[in-house]
C-alpha cells in the first residue's frame, strides 16, 4: 500500500508540472531583497506619471550611470553604453556587446504611456459659475471609474513664442487636486440605468478647476477669468496656449503598500512602467554583455502604437540601422538575429471575477513573471505568437537562472483580448515574446502588482539581457 502511493508520488513529482508561490519557494533574504527593491519602484511611480516624466527620469539616471547620448557615426565599442531620446518621449538605451553586433541583440521593449485624460485644445470653459476643462481619454479605460477620485495635472504648454513651460501640479503635499464630478445618487435614478460603459460618458469627464469669481460686477464668465488670471501670474499662459499643449489628469494618488502583509502595490500606471522600470534597472546593472542588449522604453502602446513615439513607426529600426552602419553590416542582418521581450503586463486571475480567465491557463499573483506566447482575440487576431523554438529558449533561460515564472493568457477565448508591442517588433524580422508582471485592476486609477512578481521581472530581464 505505502510502497505503491510513494511510486505515485514520485511519478507526479517528476511528471506533472509543479507551479509554486513565489512566497513558498523564495528564501526570507530574497523576499526581502524584492521588497527593498520595490521601495525604489515605488519612488519611480510617484515622479513618473506620464511617459515624459519617465523619460526624464530614465535619462537622468543613464547619466549618472555613465550612459552617452549616441550620435550616428559615433565610434562604438564593447562595453559602450549609449542613449537615444526620442523627443522626450521615449528611450532606447543599450550596453554595446563583445560578439559582433550581426550576431543580433537581445532587446526588452516596454511602454511608459498609461490610460488618463489628456485636456483637449479649447478646454477651459465656464458653466453655471464653475471653471472646467474639457477632456479626451487616451487609452482604455472605464470611464465611471475616473469620476469623484483626487487627478493631478502633468504636460508641457508651449506658448507662442514657442518658449516651453512644464507642468506637475497636484502630487506635492499641499498642491491643489482636480476632480471628474459624478451624480449623488439621491439623482441618478436615471444615470443608474446607463450600461456600465455608459455610467459616465466621454464628453462628462470634465475636470473641476475652479468655483471664485473675478471681481467685478459687468463682465460675463467672471470665474473663468479669475481661473485664467491665476494661471496667467502663475505660468504666464493665456488661454489659446493650450492649443499647444500635452496636459494629462492622472490619479493624484501615490504609489503605496497593499494588504496587512505588505505584499502588493497598490499605484496608478503598473500597466507599464513595472516593466519600464524592471527593464530599465536591468540594463543599468547589464555589464560587459556577449550581445548587445537594449532596452526600449516607447510611448503610444495605449492607443495602438501609430506616432513617432510609438513602436510602429521607424525609430527603433532605425537607431538599430545606425548602430549596425557604424559596425559595418547591415541593420537587416542585425535585426534577423535578434531576439526580444516585449515587456508588458497581464492580467492576474481575480476570484472576485473568476469567470473571465480559463484558470488554467491564467497567470496569478505571486506566481511570478508571465510569460505570454500569443495574444490577439477570437482566432488570435493581430498576434506575433511566438515559435515553439523561441518559448522553448527563453524557458531555458528562466530555468537556468532560477526565475520564477508562469504561463498566462490574456483572457478566456472569444472573450474580448488584447495587444501589445510584440507583434511590431515581430514584423521587423525579430523573435518576440511577450513576458511581464501579472496585475490585478488593470487600467484602473488603482491598479495592483505583487512585489514578489515585480523582483521576478527584473530578475528575468537582467538574465536575458546578460
Ligand atoms: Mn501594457
Ligand atoms: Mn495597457
Amino acid at each position: 500500500m505505502g510502497k505503491g502511493n510513494t511510486d505515485a508520488k514520485d511519478l507526479k513529482k517528476s511528471l506533472f508540472s509543479n507551479k509554486k508561490n513565489a512566497g513558498l519557494i523564495l528564501k526570507d533574504d530574497e523576499i526581502k531583497k524584492a521588497d527593498k527593491f520595490c521601495e525604489k519602484y515605488k519612488s519611480f511611480l510617484d515622479v513618473s506619471k506620464t511617459e515624459r516624466e519617465a523619460v526624464e527620469y530614465a535619462i537622468k539616471s543613464l547619466e549618472e550611470n555613465g550612459f552617452k547620448e549616441y550620435k550616428a557615426g559615433m565610434e562604438l565599442n564593447a562595453g559602450d553604453k549609449i542613449y537615444y531620446n526620442n523627443r522626450g518621449k521615449a528611450v532606447i538605451a543599450s550596453v554595446i556587446g563583445s560578439d559582433p553586433i550581426e550576431n543580433g541583440i537581445n532587446l526588452c521593449v516596454a511602454h511608459i504611456d498609461s490610460p488618463r485624460l489628456d485636456l483637449k485644445q479649447c478646454p477651459v470653459y465656464e458653466e453655471s459659475e464653475l471653471a472646467l476643462f474639457k477632456t479626451h481619454y487616451y487609452g482604455g479605460i472605464k470611464k465611471y471609474q475616473w469620476a469623484a477620485i483626487p487627478l493631478s495635472l502633468h504636460g508641457v504648454i508651449v506658448k507662442a513664442d514657442n518658449t516651453k513651460i512644464t507642468i506637475n501640479i497636484g502630487e506635492e503635499e499641499g498642491d491643489p487636486v482636480f476632480c471628474v464630478n459624478d451624480l449623488l445618487p439621491h439623482l441618478a435614478v436615471d444615470q443608474m440605468k446607463r450600461n456600465l460603459a455608459e455610467g459616465i460618458k466621454g464628453e462628462e469627464l470634465n475636470i473641476l478647476i475652479g468655483s471664485r469669481p473675478f471681481k467685478d460686477d459687468e463682465i460675463s464668465e467672471k470665474v473663468k477669468l479669475n481661473i485664467l488670471k491665476i494661471l496667467n501670474e502663475k505660468y504666464g499662459i493665456v488661454e489659446d496656449d493650450f492649443i499647444s499643449a500635452e496636459i494629462e489628469a492622472v490619479p493624484a494618488f501615490k504609489a503605496r503598500d497593499i494588504g496587512f502583509d505588505r505584499s502588493m502595490i497598490g499605484a496608478y500606471g503598473h500597466d507599464d512602467r513595472v516593466c519600464a522600470y524592471t527593464t530599465f534597472q536591468a540594463i543599468l546593472k547589464c555589464k560587459n554583455p556577449k550581445k548587445t542588449a537594449m532596452v526600449v522604453l516607447a510611448d503610444k502602446e495605449e492607443t495602438g502604437s501609430d506616432g513617432n513615439t510609438g513602436l510602429r513607426s521607424a525609430y527603433l529600426k532605425y537607431f538599430i540601422e545606425d548602430l549596425a552602419k557604424g559596425f559595418g553590416v547591415e541593420g537587416r542582418t542585425v535585426l534577423s538575429n535578434s531576439e526580444c521581450l516585449s515587456a508588458d503586463v497581464n492580467a492576474a486571475f481575480d476570484p472576485t471575477f473568476p469567470d473571465v480567465l480559463e484558470k488554467r491557463n491564467a497567470a496569478y499573483i505571486n506566481y511570478g513573471v508571465v510569460v505570454t506566447k500569443f495574444t490577439g482575440s477570437r482566432g488570435k487576431a493581430g498576434t506575433s505568437d511566438a515559435s515553439a523554438e523561441f518559448v522553448g529558449k527563453i524557458r531555458k533561460i528562466f530555468n537556468e537562472n532560477k526565475i520564477i515564472w508562469q504561463t498566462g493568457e490574456l483572457g478566456r477565448v472569444d472573450l474580448g483580448g488584447g495587444g501589445t508591442v510584440a507583434a511590431y517588433v515581430a514584423n521587423l524580422d525579430v523573435d518576440t515574446i511577450d513576458v511581464g508582471v501579472p496585475v490585478l485592476s488593470m487600467h484602473s486609477p488603482y491598479e495592483i502588482v505583487s512585489k514578489l512578481d515585480v523582483y521576478m521581472a527584473y530578475k528575468a530581464f537582467s538574465a536575458f539581457m546578460s
